[in-house]
């Protein structure tokens, strides 16, 4: 496993759009890095110029202090899983798993040994000998994923390796695949457009926007202390508020007695588990509340709200996104 360091990386596809405009990235050894942002901001892009796929127009990637440029893919040891898998199909689970381990002329024996331990790992080694086409999407993600741990890459790339998985199936993989990078102190960077995603699984995590990082950091920094309103806006909801800051809606405790804002209870939308309460602020409009449980409360009832200043979020005026 492998340290990256990605520096100044810029790439245009027309030569005026910059899909990346300057990207500084650092990994560290056995680190699980995601990158978060809205669909078109280059997260692909990113992923495809360390993979080797896509070229660079300007900057640097290395690994382990080495500059890795100018080496093609198959020098570059940087596997890839794709939302849509990307097997083939006209070859066996077994006969996937193996193929980049073929590429590089591993004696049989060892190539035998790696793909079962890949399979193993992935909980796929019944189906060695099955077709991939008679594979569930999740099982085939399962292969996809065998086949990049195989190879011992010095950096494993995901994008969005779960999007064409359904919601309960998702969980399941999440913890998988974030057991399987830990066991085997994987570096890798991993893309998703999923807030919950990353932050339930990230070291650390950031967020793209206009072809730079916005903001990197652990998920409770990035969550809890965004540096910007679009960082804040992209990792959940966020309410304006009187003062000109924003908060997030599981941060105001409702009150009957006292509280900084006083606010009239427009709605309630229940969860089950949770409850969210839509309220009316002077000088704010909207305030979403979120509780957990469910509390019985009037509608059309005056109320207070709280909130602890800490968790304020900077106001979208101060950033240039406007
Ligand atoms: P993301 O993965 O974040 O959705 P992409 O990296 O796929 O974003 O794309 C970023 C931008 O670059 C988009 O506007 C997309 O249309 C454009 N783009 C991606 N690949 C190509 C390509 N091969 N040729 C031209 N434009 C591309
Ligand atoms: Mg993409």
């Amino acid at each position: 496993m492998a340290e990256v360091l990605i520096e100044k990386l810029t790439k245009s596809y027309d030569g005026t759009v910059k899909v990346l405009d300057g990207v500084d990235l650092h990994i560290a050894q056995g680190e699980l890095v995601f990158l978060l942002g809205p669909s078109g901001c280059g997260k692909s892009t990113l992923l495809r110029i360390l993979a080797g796929l896509v070229t660079a127009d300007s900057g640097s990637i290395s690994f382990d202090g080495r500059n890795i440029m100018s080496l093609p893919p198959e020098k570059r040891r940087a596997a890839m899983v794709f939302q849509n898998y990307a097997l083939w199909p006209h070859l066996n689970v077994f006969e996937n798993v193996a193929f980049g381990l073929r590429m590089e002329k591993t004696p049989r024996k060892e190539i035998e040994k790696k793909v079962m331990e890949s399979l193993e790992q992935v909980q796929m080694e019944r189906y060695a000998r099955s077709a991939v086409t008679q594979l569930s999407g999740g099982q085939q993600q399962r292969v996809a994923l065998a086949r990049a741990l195989a190879v011992e890459p010095a950096l494993l790339l995901l994008d969005e390796p779960l999007s064409n998985l359904d919601a309960n199936l998702r969980d399941t993989m999440r913890r998988e695949i974030k057991r399987i990078c830990t066991e085997r102190k994987l570096t890798a960077l991993y893309v998703t457009h999923d807030r919950r995603e990353a932050l339930s699984m990230a070291d650390r995590a950031g967020v793209m926007h206009k072809g730079k990082l916005a903001q990197i950091g652990t998920p409770d920094e990035i969550y809890n202390h965004p540096a910007d309103s679009f960082t804040a806006r992209f990792l959940g909801d966020v309410n304006g508020l009187p003062c000109g800051g924003g908060i997030r809606p599981e941060r105001l405790r409702i009150s009957e007695e006292k509280g900084k804002l006083s606010a009239r209870l427009l709605e309630r939308a229940f969860f089950g588990d949770s409850c969210e309460w839509l309220f009316e602020v002077p000088g704010a409009g909207k305030v979403l509340v979120r509780e957990l449980g469910a509390p019985a409360r009037t509608i059309g009832k005056e109320y207070f709200l709280d909130y602890d200043e800490a968790f304020l979020i900077p106001a979208p005026e101060s950033d240039d996104e406007k």
